[in-house]
């Protein structure tokens, strides 16, 4: 387990990653030390990061949600947020949406601020002078927690939509506008060589004043950017070609009324991690993980198809791209593969592969 559940909001679930934990622990012992006389106006300024990044995700899986899109869950990592969707937008004004929403929501904070202060001038709010200066500004920023909050939101609403780079928002921003215009798959490939140049600018500039934030967010959006162009690139290999060739029509069965111990011993005697099983015409993935979280005492007593996982199935006349996708969407490595209401057999994502490095060389 990699992250801490702490609720539930429109189904999807909200997690701390424990390298979050550690970070908080981590920043609170540091800023204590080092920082004793500012203490709470840093920690103040920590809530304020961390809840406006958490609502900008929050914002972003609201509209996929709206949109029906599925959304699992949303994890706050020590480089930001990221939420886990079961699916890619497939419309470019979906994705569109969906980008700006995170960033629409920390410019609402600065506007909705900016307006507080404008209208209730008692409130206590540095002057412009303050601002602008280079020397009172952190001092504006610790002594005045409404402009804390203010900043916070100008800053991650402005870089998140204004570096045009995937996986950022602004990145995706213009994948969906170009998509529109040209296609997903060539918006794809030209926003990553966009995005490539906004690493390399990113780095360094994080190189030339010494800050490894930005350095580490270059290196996490050079990860990302290509991670979902290498999709495409597959998806593209595999377009228009027939499954039927690539089907296992003799995979793995076990019977559905073995228990977990008798799956177990058939594993180690066929050498296998994993097994299908049918019942009453659906199939069902058994893996080698899943016995490993049941206490090994309840192995004897409980039948193995209560814990193997229910597969969604395809049609045989579904084209390698798109069983690729579903692979992806579904986050398996096998899918049953049906002619009409018939079993045929699975297509594994290992052989989709294959065909991906024999299609380099056509
Ligand atoms: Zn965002």
């Amino acid at each position: 387990m990699n992250s801490i559940r702490f609720g539930k909001f429109f189904g999807i679930s909200l997690e701390l990653h424990y390298t979050f934990i550690l970070l908080i622990v981590f920043m609170t012992v540091l800023i204590a030390l080092i920082e004793t006389r500012n203490f709470f106006s840093y920690m103040l300024l920590l809530v304020f990061l961390f809840a406006s990044v958490f609502i900008h995700e929050l914002c972003h899986s609201i509209v996929s949600v709206f949109l029906g899109i599925r959304v699992e869950k949303i994890i706050l990592l020590p480089i930001g947020g990221i939420s886990v969707a079961k699916e890619m937008p497939k419309k470019a004004l979906h994705e569109f949406l969906i980008s700006i929403a995170g960033p629409l929501f920390n410019f609402a904070i600065v506007l909705g601020i900016s307006i507080i202060v404008v209208v209730f001038p008692e409130i206590p709010f540095p002057s412009r002078e303050q601002i602008l200066s280079v020397k009172d500004f952190s001092n504006a920023v610790l002594n005045y927690p409404l402009f804390a909050l203010l900043y916070v939101n100008l800053m991650l609403g402005a870089f998140n939509l204004f570096v045009p780079a995937l996986p950022l928002d602004g990145g995706r921003v213009l994948r969906s506008i170009l998509s529109s215009l040209i296609g997903f798959n060539r918006a794809t490939h030209i926003s990553t060589k966009i995005s490539l140049f906004f690493v390399i600018i990113l780095g360094l500039i994080g190189y030339a004043i010494g800050n490894i934030i930005l350095i580490i967010i270059a290196v996490f959006v050079f990860l990302g950017a290509t991670g979902e162009d290498k999709i495409v690139i597959m998806k593209e290999s595999l377009q228009g070609i027939k499954i039927t060739h690539l089907i296992n029509k003799k995979p793995f069965f076990l019977n559905s009324n073995i228990t977990v111990k008798n799956a177990f011993e058939k594993f180690q005697e066929k050498n296998k991690l994993s097994a299908l099983m049918e019942k009453q015409g659906k199939i069902f993935l058994l893996e080698l993980d899943l016995l490993h979280e049941l206490k090994k005492e309840k192995w004897s007593k409980i039948k193995a198809i209560k814990i193997a996982k229910a597969l969604p199935v395809i049609q045989i006349n579904l084209t390698a791209d798109k069983a690729m996708e579903k692979l992806i969407k579904e986050n398996t490595e096998v899918l049953p593969v049906f002619s009409g209401k018939k079993f045929i057999g699975v297509i594994e994502e290992k052989e989709l592969l294959k065909r991906i490095e024999l299609n380099k060389f056509k």
